[in-house]
């Protein structure tokens, strides 16, 4: 197997900053072909980023699959080696230790790890989510002292936004924070936090202005909060109906004194920052489901050629070969998606209305993808004993988390007016 080393040889040399067209700047045929207007496809760099995250989705994450989600163990051992090939926290700048690879990167990687086990996929990205805002807006001195900690060790970060009485309607989080003199003492109870129980630092959002008529962009404040400050403290380990590895809990603060120097950006302005991020984290969301669609494909078509009814395999009945299609259809305009929303965001463009396409198309296909497969195995598909059935609850969450299928539309209408 490769060594993170390889995919530092990845990155190209002669170019800077995060958000950079890295598919057409450094392939000559990319090159040539971009000149045309339009190019699909992928830099030889990215080809082979690829390729290791398929080796390593494949022989290291797919055979635990079944075991983690019976289990439900958080998969270290597996973090643990995606850390070290260099497949998790992929944004982090050279600057800060890291790879410094795009969304693009980031989705390509994401596409594969879930095909293994996207919950595997889950517990491997919500670093990603959790560093986005501090990337974004952090101090170079937060970017330090939390994005090179992630490089140096093979550690988890969390994204604290949820609670238990506003999840969709972010605006309307409890958890407060008090400025007292150079410190903030922050209260309140997170929800549904992915990387939870095992984080070793949090992001977390804040209400810092109590008054119900201060707007949204001005109300909140967002922090770095350590693990080990006295005052936070996680609940029980949520047993979920799919991506039963990742780990989802509660998070609390107490009374957490909090140093105004862990204030991400400027006070006031931390709705827009958790916000923002997703514009970044919802095409790899997007290529999650891809993923998980792809494998509910290649377990069809795999399963359908070897099973046999009235005395031909399933794959020739044309009802049976008719999902089949439908799901590579779905998978193939998905992806797309996922990649243009990616390089919009890496070119340094706005992208929050194919972001959100990307996220809700990706989850939709997934889901059908997933029950279809089910149905071309028949009863065997509704057994534990074959993969598919997890695929089916895997997939749910997709139309959930980082924003409901609901809520994206609602972001997709709101983008379409703007346009208009
Ligand atoms: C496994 C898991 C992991 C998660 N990880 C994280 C994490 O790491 N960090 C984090 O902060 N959060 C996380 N979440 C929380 C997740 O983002 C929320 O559950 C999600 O945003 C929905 O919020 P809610 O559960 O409060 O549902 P609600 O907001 O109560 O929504 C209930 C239903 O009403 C619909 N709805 C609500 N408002 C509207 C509206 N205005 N228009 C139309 N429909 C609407 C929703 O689409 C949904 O169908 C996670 C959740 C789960 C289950």
């Amino acid at each position: 197997m490769m060594k993170l080393k390889f995919i530092k040889n990845l990155v190209p040399k002669n170019v800077t900053g995060v958000c950079r067209p890295r598919c057409f700047s450094v392939s000559t045929k990319a090159e040539e072909l971009a000149v045309g207007g339009l190019n699909f496809d992928l830099s030889d760099q990215q080809m082979a980023m690829k390729e290791v995250a398929a080796k390593f989705a494949r022989e290291q994450v797919a055979p635990k699959a079944a075991y983690h989600d019976q289990t439900m163990e958080y998969p270290m051992e597996i973090f643990k080696e995606a850390w070290r090939l260099g497949l998790v926290n992929m944004h982090v700048p050279e600057a800060y230790g890291g790879v410094e690879m795009g969304v693009l990167d980031e989705c390509i990687v994401a596409e594969e790890i879930a095909f293994g086990c996207s919950g595997v996929g889950t517990a491997l990205l919500a670093n990603s989510l959790a560093s986005m805002p501090l990337l974004v807006a952090g101090s170079d001195e937060l970017k330090k002292k939390y994005l090179s900690r992630l490089v140096e060790a093979p550690l988890q970060a969390a994204y604290c936004v949820t609670e238990p009485g506003a999840g969709s309607d972010v605006s309307g989080i409890k958890t407060r924070s008090e400025k007292r003199g150079k410190e903030y003492v922050v209260n309140g109870s997170k929800m549904w936090i992915t990387n939870g129980g095992v984080a070793n630092w949090y992001f977390v959002l804040t209400r810092s202005n109590p008054d119900p008529k201060c707007p949204a962009s001005k109300a909140f404040t967002a922090f770095v909060i350590d693990r080990d400050t006295p005052g936070v403290s996680v609940g029980k380990k949520e047993i979920n109906m799919g991506q039963k590895c990742s780990d989802t809990r509660a998070v609390s603060f107490e009374d957490v004194v909090v140093p105004e120097s862990q204030v991400i950006g400027e006070e006031g302005k931390g709705f827009l920052l958790a916000m923002g991020a997703f514009d970044r984290t919802r095409p790899a969301v997007g290529a999650g489901a891809v993923g998980l669609a792809q494998r509910a494909l290649e377990e069809s078509i795999k399963y359908a050629l070897e099973r046999k009814t009235m005395g031909t395999q399933i794959i020739n009945h044309q009802s049976v070969a008719n999902l089949i299609a439908d799901m590579a259809v779905g998978v193939e305009t998905a992806r797309l998606m996922v990649l243009k929303s990616a390089y919009d965001v890496d070119m340094g463009r706005r992208n929050t209305y194919f972001a959100s396409i990307a996220k809700c198309y990706g989850a939709d296909i997934a889901n059908k993808a997933a029950t279809d497969a089910v149905q071309v195995f028949g009863g065997n598909g509704y057994n534990t004993e074959y993969p598919v059935e997890k695929l089916m609850r895997d997939a749910k969450i997709y139309q959930i988390y980082e924003g409901t299928a609901q809520i994206q539309r609602l972001i997709i209408t709101r983008e379409l007016l703007k346009r208009m």
